[in-house]
């Protein structure tokens, strides 16, 4: 070879006579939404290729409709017995809530033979459901031109007549807002055009172009500006918009291929997702369906099936489609009112297409239940989704609840349950969550693999945006880099759409052919995504820890809002728990007995369901807490009648008759002295105080046991001091009270005031109540700066003694609210006479205010003490960070506390949540009055009970006595004779000795007992037995014995399914009263529970 040049292959051209400028990139930029937008260009652009042809005229589609009558929501089966009449396009249905069915017959004309795809929309602007004739679903609409489409049997195209039905439910997606803010109380009276009934056929090519060219030119706009990718992405939009000619369905065709350039040739099947290259985003389809919300429960049960069935046609047109939903009670509904669509759905959990998750009964707060609520949510949803599907969850799914509480992780590893995913921290308004995949702990050191999608949307679009931020917003990349995208439209259900799943194969492309986008998958489950980071932690890979609460850092307001459902869920879950207990004695010591294991399911079912997260938090609609009073009412008429089954199994009754003796009955695990009401004509053999219609003695029980009644020792009494100033008196306690205030509360043990110099306790005071948006979620922080105090009240001696000293306090809190207190004291001797209580009886009809009641006290620590499940959360009474602030209103379950080295002050409560501990003051929160999206929320007259409790550090005692405060002992009525064997009874069959900080928390039988069993796709156990709960509840390591006189075969430690754990030794010792005996060591705050098989 020569030094010669090789001859050029390309002719560069010597001359240059054409000028080519530079593009304005703006300008080209803007120029792309033309492409697709409405408006003038419609016509003649891609968006006017949409439909090939359209048919609606009288003659092929024959409307008849049936109004259901009063607002109901018949069944199938009742609809088909309706009266139809004619109708047509243009008809208004109405009004809000109500429910219309149509009868359609259609007839396809002869020329849509012709087109690739032909479907039936229909577009009546609110929800909807399509049905065969044969009852069977088969299509949700949407409505406002979403979800608008049912494609219906090929076989329809035989130029015949066929006939369905739509049912229209008039609400929309988010319920029956007026104007666009849909948080505002519904209006009632919403009427909604049926604005299309039509056969179409559509223009695949022409969809399919829009949705390359959509993702496509999401890269020209969102791909960094550094990179050629962006303005090769901006290249190809505007060369596709250049080729393009309206009409011309060739040149569509040359546009798609144009597309390829960026989006790959791949993107019309699922093969896209097959190419052998590293996964970053694992998509999986959902549906958010709100269990209640801006709509009631009844109409929840309708969005689960329209959702489910149009997600279960997706999946037979996607099969890369995995669909993703939580929450058994919804799979109950389906079950039970939509058998047709609940079968489809087995066969699509069997091909692994459709995957439950979540292991719970609905996705409930986390806050506000109590921790045998949250084991129960477990029991119940991991129970159904074994016996109906066969396998249990692994992964715990909670993706829109308002802050986790710190011993979720406990309960879920006790649950089967390893993996936790949750999102709702992403919207804190004060601190940023510093973690996307990490490992959580709960208090006693169990941990859950923890991930918060970085898109940071449980209801992603599945747009270009959410894969991006898949990576580009993920916070844990120095640990792992993979993450979920959880997309489909959500809160009102739907689900994903078919434009969603086409939209990722795009993204997929994209990643596949230019690179940048992280490379999204469809086709595997969540679970797959957190088996690989299990598998990677197993390898040696370490996430980063947090421990405790995942403290929300907004909705603050619910702890509060709607007082009187947290008060019925309270006092259900207290009922609940002596109803299983004295059931469990019933069933073990009368063979007549049947434990009545469905109808307590029934009842903790209900619990559950109305811990729902815009249920019990107050979040809801007003029709929702009508539906939640009809359901405690149920539980507690039920519930009544079960407890009087138990009790006469057990030979006593719960109301007075001429033959039986009075007795208190004692359900707690410990011994108790206290005042009791009871019936003027019972005779506990002791004097008594009577006041009015109500009697009072003092009883006297041993743990789990019937209480007798006792002389008093020193009287408590009560004397008007100096003028308005009263003083109340028992032989620790001395109080004086001015206008309902406490001016001073001394206690002799300690030799000490309480209130501290200058202050008042029980002072009144009330916030002006504007959060930023979110009414009935949210108080925010500027709340604090509007503190009013309510002018003093006017007392009155309204109790003497000896048993019980009370001054009435009658307080106007505005010219339309007041609020009645009896405060109380009663002797020491009581474990009562250790407090002081406030019975409050409100009326209350404020707009936008929140009251609440402070105890300043002299008590001094950087922290204070809360009750949580299981357990004590510890936060700050202080301000140092942004994280400490945050926390100026914080949830506490039946008590909070302020301790110092050797003296402290609990502030005990029979129905609150929300508390704050600000430098030495003890807040607790009352009642607040937001007005959407109930109007009328917490309104009205309302009861209440709290107590100040002095005493020497924070121990077991304040656990006990707010257990107590809540649980006022129940009045037991039967002979003397029988009483005694009650006694024995109620004391023997099992009780935890030992160090006195572990509870006993619940008393059950076993589930799958031979006996109790439902045998409803369960294993049955040919055994019965005893289950007990019990937990740590002071932080500490600590020893106990569960002691029984039953005749035990085995002792077994099981985790919260009563899967046998571990076989726990145990000895038969004869010199015990009990008989048999086993050590149990518990972690500080750990749950444990046994199973005592009998023998
Ligand atoms: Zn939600």
């Amino acid at each position: 070879m020569g030094g010669a040049p090789e001859p050029d292959k390309a002719e560069y051209p010597v001359l240059n006579f054409v000028p080519k400028g530079q593009q304005i990139e703006k300008i080209y930029q803007d120029r792309l939404r033309q492409f697709t937008s409405g408006g003038q260009y419609e016509k003649q652009n891609l968006r006017g290729q949409f439909i090939l042809d359209t048919e609606s005229s009288t003659n092929c589609i024959k409307l008849e409709h049936w109004p259901a009558p009063n607002l109901s929501r018949p069944t199938f089966d009742e609809a088909m017995k309706g009266t139809y009449s004619p109708s047509e396009v243009g008809v208004m249905l109405g009004p809000s809530w109500s429910t219309h069915w149509f009868r359609v017959t259609m007839t396809v004309p002869e020329r849509f033979k012709k087109y690739p795809a032909v479907e039936f929309r229909w577009d009546s602007n609110n929800e909807g459901l399509v049905w065969l004739p044969d009852g069977t679903p088969v299509q949700g609409l949407t409505g406002g031109g979403e979800r608008t489409e049912w494609k219906f049997p090929k076989a329809w195209l035989d130029g015949g007549k066929h006939v369905f039905y739509v049912e229209v439910a008039c609400n929309g997606m988010f319920g029956n807002a007026p104007g666009g803010d849909s948080i505002q109380p519904p209006d009632p009276n919403r009427y909604f055009k049926l604005s299309t009934a039509a056969i179409v056929a559509p223009n695949l090519e022409a969809l399919a172009l829009y949705v390359d060219f959509w993702i496509l030119t999401d890269g020209a706009r969102e791909f960094p500006g550094d990179g050629w990718e962006k303005h090769e992405a901006l290249q190809v939009g505007i060369q596709i918009m250049d080729a393009f000619i309206a009409g011309d369905q060739e040149s569509i065709r040359r546009c798609r291929k144009i597309a390829q350039k960026i989006i790959g040739p791949l993107v019309d099947s699922s093969r896209v997702y097959d190419t052998d290259k590293e996964t970053l985003v694992y998509a999986t389809g959902h549906c958010h369906i709100d269990s209640c919300w801006l709509w009631p429960f009844a109409e929840t049960k309708r969005k689960v099936c329209r959702s489910w069935v149009t997600q279960m046609n997706l999946m037979d047109e996607y099969p890369e489609h995995r669909f993703t939903c939580s929450s058994a009670q919804q799979y109950k509904w389906l079950e039970t009112l939509y058998p047709k669509a609940f079968d489809r759905l087995k066969e699509k959990v069997r091909d692994g297409k459709f995957q439950y998750i979540g292991g719970s009964w609905v996705e409930h707060d986390t806050n506000l239940p109590s921790g045998e609520s949250l084991t129960r949510q477990f029991i119940l949803g991991q129970r159904y989704f074994q016996s109906r599907f066969g396998k249990r969850c692994s992964t715990f799914w909670l993706p829109d609840t308002f802050g986790y509480n710190a011993q979720l992780p406990q309960l879920c590893r006790l649950s089967g349950m390893s993996r936790f995913m949750t999102q709702k921290l992403s919207w804190n308004n004060i601190n940023k969550f510093p973690h996307t995949t990490f490992n959580w702990i709960a208090l006693d050191g169990s941990q859950v693999i923890c991930h918060m999608p970085p898109s940071e949307t449980y209801t992603a679009g599945a747009h270009f945006g959410d894969v991006k931020r898949s990576i580009t917003q993920h916070k844990s990349l120095d640990n792992d880099k993979t993450s979920l995208l959880v997309f489909g439209h959500g809160d009102g259900g739907g689900g994903p759409t078919a434009e969603m799943l086409e939209k990722l194969r795009r993204c997929r492309g994209i990643s596949d052919t230019v690179g940048v986008l992280p490379r999204v998958k469809m086709g595997n489950s969540v679970d797959d995504f957190f088996a690989r980071l299990e598998e990677k932690i197993a390898k040696g890979s370490d996430l980063a820890t947090w421990y405790g609460e995942l403290y929300f850092e907004l909705h603050r307001g619910t702890y509060t809002t709607q007082v009187n459902n947290k008060k019925s869920n309270r006092e259900a879950e207290n009922f609940l728990r002596d109803l299983e207990y004295l059931a469990t004695l019933a069933s073990v010591h009368n063979r007549h007995y049947k434990y009545p294991k469905r109808d307590i399911d029934d009842l903790w079912e209900i619990i559950c369901l109305c811990q729902f997260h815009d249920c019990l938090p107050g979040s809801s609609i007003e029709m929702v807490y009508r539906e939640s009073d009809e359901y405690y009412r149920e539980l507690f008429k039920r519930g009544n009648d079960l407890l009087k089954e138990a009790s006469k199994a057990l030979k006593f009754g719960l109301a007075p008759d001429a033959k039986s003796k009075a007795f208190a009955l004692n359900t707690m695990p410990w011994g108790r002295i206290d005042v009791v009401r009871t019936d003027p004509e019972a005779d506990l053999g002791v004097n008594c105080q009577r006041v009015g219609d109500a009697k009072y003695a003092i009883v006297s029980s041993p743990g789990q046991g019937l209480a007798t009644g006792m002389q008093v020792r020193t009287p408590v009494s009560v004397t008007e001091v100096d003028v308005g100033i009263f003083q109340m008196q028992n032989d620790v306690l001395t109080v004086q009270i001015d206008g309902g205030r406490i001016l001073s509360l001394y206690d002799h043990r300690a030799d000490r005031e309480i209130i501290p110099r200058g202050m008042e306790g029980n002072k009144l005071v009330i916030f002006d109540d504007k959060p930023l948006y979110w009414q009935a979620w949210d108080v925010e922080v500027y709340h604090l700066e509007t503190r009013q105090e309510i002018p003093k009240g006017k007392v009155s001696i309204l109790e003497q003694g000896p048993l019980r000293a009370a001054l009435l306090v009658e307080t106007k809190i505005s010219d339309v609210s007041w609020i009645k207190t009896v405060i109380s004291l009663s002797p020491s001797s009581c474990d009562s006479g250790g407090y002081l209580e406030f019975r409050n009886e409100i009326e209350w009809n404020e707009t936008m205010k929140f009251l609440k009641v402070e105890f300043p006290v002299d008590v001094h620590n950087t922290e204070a003490s809360y009750e949580t499940q299981y357990g004590i959360m510890r936060r700050p009474t202080h301000y140092n960070t942004s994280w400490d602030m945050a926390k100026f209103e914080v949830c506490c379950h039946k008590w909070a506390d302020l301790s110092e080295n050797g003296f402290g002050v609990s502030i005990l409560n029979d129905c609150k949540y929300g508390f704050a501990t600000v430098g030495n003051v003890m807040r607790l929160s009352l009642i607040r009055a937001p007005k959407a999206p109930d109007a009328h929320a917490d309104m009205g007259r309302h009861t209440f009970r709290y107590a100040i409790y002095p005493h020497n550090g924070l121990s077991s005692c304040t656990v006990r006595t707010a257990a107590n405060f809540n649980n006022p002992m129940r009045m037991a009525y039967t002979s003397a004779e029988n009483a005694q064997n009650l006694s024995r009874i109620l004391s023997s069959t099992v009780s935890i000795s030992g160090s006195p900080s572990i509870v006993l928390d619940t008393v059950k039988r076993g589930e799958d007992d031979e006996d109790v069993s439902l045998r409803d796709g369960l294993p049955v156990r040919s055994s019965r037995s005893v289950i007990i709960r019990c937990y740590d509840s002071m932080g500490g390591r600590a020893v106990g014995y569960i002691e029984t006189a039953l005749s035990v075969a085995k002792i077994w430690k099981t985790n919260l399914l009563e899967d046998d754990l571990e076989e726990i030794p145990f000895s038969h010792t004869s010199g015990s009263s009990l008989g048999f005996k086993a050590k149990i060591v518990l972690r500080p705050f750990e749950v444990a529970t046994y199973r005592l098989q009998l023998a």
